[in-house]
């Protein structure tokens, strides 16, 4: 079994780095593909209300024998339920069939709608009575971090953004850094495109021995992002957590 280091928030709970996304995997096959990847060693789903397939990941949970605590559920409200934050997660928590979910996303700021605040005022309750063990955001700029920090009491334990090597994300890594915040990255294989054939990136598979894939993150597990790359195929699915025993050189990582 892969032995997956886990990251500690400021608050005290342990995330494991590597885990598994759910997006675009549809609902009536969720169950099936996370529990493959249960049985791959992934031990932290991320799921979202606006996925639809909750329910498939709380399935996945139950049948696979491991205790609740075993699995890191992370999921995200909804972009239309800033304004009742509360009942939406009461919602996803019957979903998944649990108590308690171990991190809560605001999955978009929406600016436009301005109720960010509000709806991490929320969160925040949630996180006092023990609904959601952590509390973080999706897709904060600077400026969205900025006003949370000014106006309400807590840090986000994460920020989950877009991040893969065409798209390095300097400002919002270094923020976090400063501020106690954990990076997450969506999309850490740049959605399994192009990226994947470039010329450096397969030249550096073979040296290593690996697929390129597995390169592109373990650059991210050594910059220290969290990381779940979404795969419905489950050879990919063991070859993309299979990623803790080979070490890129500072060079490679530059590069
Ligand atoms: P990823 O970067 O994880 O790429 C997934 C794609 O890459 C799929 O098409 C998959 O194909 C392919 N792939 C996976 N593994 C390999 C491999 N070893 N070799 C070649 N191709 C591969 O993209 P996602 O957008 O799914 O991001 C991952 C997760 O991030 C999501 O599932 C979700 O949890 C989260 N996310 C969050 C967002 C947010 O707004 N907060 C936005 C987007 C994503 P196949 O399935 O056919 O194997």
């Amino acid at each position: 079994m892969v032995d997956v280091p886990n990251i500690r928030f400021t608050n005290g709970v342990e995330i494991p780095q590597f885990g598994f996304g759910v997006f675009q995997i549809p609902p009536r096959e969720t169950a099936g593909i996370v529990r493959s990847a249960l049985d791959a060693g992934y031990r932290h789903i991320d799921t979202a209300q606006g996925y639809g397939n909750e329910e498939g990941v709380g399935q996945a949970v139950r049948e696979s024998g491991l205790a609740r605590d075993e699995v890191f559920i992370t999921t995200k409200l909804d972009n239309s339920r800033h304004g009742d934050p509360e009942a939406a997660l009461e919602e996803s928590l019957k979903r998944l069939g649990t108590d308690q979910v171990d991190l809560f996303l605001i999955h978009w700021p929406r600016p436009a709608q301005d109720r960010y605040v509000e709806a991490w005022r929320a969160l925040e309750r949630l996180a006092a009575d023990g609904r959601a063990r952590a509390i973080g955001v999706s897709n904060f700029q600077v400026p969205h971090l900025r006003r949370l920090a000014d106006e309400t009491g807590t840090v986000p334990a994460v920020n989950q953004i877009e991040l893969h090597p065409r798209l390095v994300q300097r400002e919002l890594r270094e923020y976090h850094r400063e501020h106690g915040i954990e990076t997450e990255a969506w999309s850490p294989l740049a959605k399994g495109g192009d990226l994947l054939r470039e010329r450096l990136l397969l030249d550096m598979a073979e040296r290593y021995g690996r697929t390129p894939a597995q390169v592109v993150l373990r650059w991210h597990v050594q910059l220290g992002n969290i990381v779940f790359p979404k795969s419905a195929t489950p050879q990919r699915i063991r070859e993309n957590i299979d990623v803790f025993d080979f070490e890129l050189t500072a060079a490679d990582m530059a590069a």
